[in-house]
């Protein structure tokens, strides 16, 4: 059987170089390897996204010069994130949680990502009755103790105890919306995603994901996670989201300079020599694929890029 990959970029604002790299590398991970790509808009945080931003997010890729199998909004799929959620309130891991940031923050203890920890003390806690749609807190899933180990697809062991390590993941907003967690593993699992392609900043999100797909009795597709565009804010690092977004960006580059720009950020080409994504596709592999992180500069009408200090 063939692979299928995706990428699923949140629409909650515009593309941004670091976007398109995570694009170009899942794209590149498949049509390489001749397996199927498809692209799903995560638009799943009510605040945050509008059509207006996925719409954006569709014309910069196909401005980009990348094409997709199949392409899914996430918002569409709601009858199968509500049918998950069932699964888990027969399964009794469903408990509703109070605890709002502050509350976290009180509790002191840092996640693998930098946030806060949740230590799962309201896990007694029942659902209303009405159950989960009635909930008017936040929701989250009861996650059996002790370590999940996965591997990276680069050897990089993501082993971790994800109920300890982050505490229980809320999987219902207090907005109703379906959280991340939750929705990503629903959402590959019902595509048919065999590989994760995706940035390193996901890569302590794995072992929870892993825990709900082992509850749901879904499969665990491969993982494998890639470098990140920074940009400096002060002395420290960021991903590169602030400095200049894909839309902006097009009225100084032309979408062969960028992907030839992309590509040598990611060690494809030695230079920054204009090319297409599909120029790319015949030499692809990931030994060749740069893995430390890279700071990116805007200086309002160029980037350029360098090791982080
Ligand atoms: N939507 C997530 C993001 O843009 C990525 C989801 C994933 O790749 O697991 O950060």
């Amino acid at each position: 059987m063939p692979d299928v990959g995706r990428f699923a970029p949140s629409t909650t604002g515009p593309a941004h170089p670091g976007t398109l790299l995570a694009a170009l590398l899942g794209w590149l991970d498949q049509r390489s390897g001749g397996g199927r790509i498809l692209l799903r808009l995560e638009d799943l945080d009510p605040e945050r996204c509008t059509p207006g931003l996925a719409t954006g997010m569709l014309a910069d890729l196909a401005w980009f010069g990348l094409d997709w199998d199949c392409t899914t909004t996430q918002s569409e799929l709601a009858e199968q994130h509500a049918r998950a959620l069932d699964r888990l309130a027969e399964l009794g891991r469903l408990y509703p949680s109070g605890v709002g940031r502050a509350g976290l923050q009180a509790g002191g203890r840092r996640a693998p990502d930098g946030g806060w920890a949740y230590d799962n003390h309201e896990r007694e806690r029942p659902l209303p009755p009405g159950g989960w749609r009635a909930c008017v807190e936040p929701v989250r899933a009861r996650l059996d103790d002790g370590p999940i180990a996965v591997r990276d697809g680069s050897g990089a062991d993501l082993i971790q105890d994800p109920a300890q390590a982050f505490g229980d993941p809320v999987v219902r907003r207090r907005d109703g919306a379906v959280a991340y967690h939750l929705a990503v593993v629903v959402d590959d699992a019902a595509a048919g995603v065999t590989r994760v392609v995706r940035g390193r900043d996901l890569a302590s999100a794995t072992a929870t994901q892993v825990a709900l797909q082992r509850i749901l009795g879904l499969p665990t597709p491969t993982y494998r996670h890639h470098l990140l565009l920074l940009e400096e804010r002060g002395r420290k690092h960021a991903k590169f989201h602030g400095a200049v977004g894909v839309p902006a960006l097009r009225a100084h580059y032309d979408a062969l300079a960028l992907c030839g720009f992309l590509a040598w950020c990611a060690g494809l080409q030695a230079t920054a020599a204009p090319c297409r994504p599909r120029d790319l596709v015949a030499d692809f592999a990931w030994a060749r694929v740069r893995t430390a992180d890279l700071v990116v500069r805007w200086d309002g009408a160029r980037l350029s890029a360098g090791e982080s200090a």
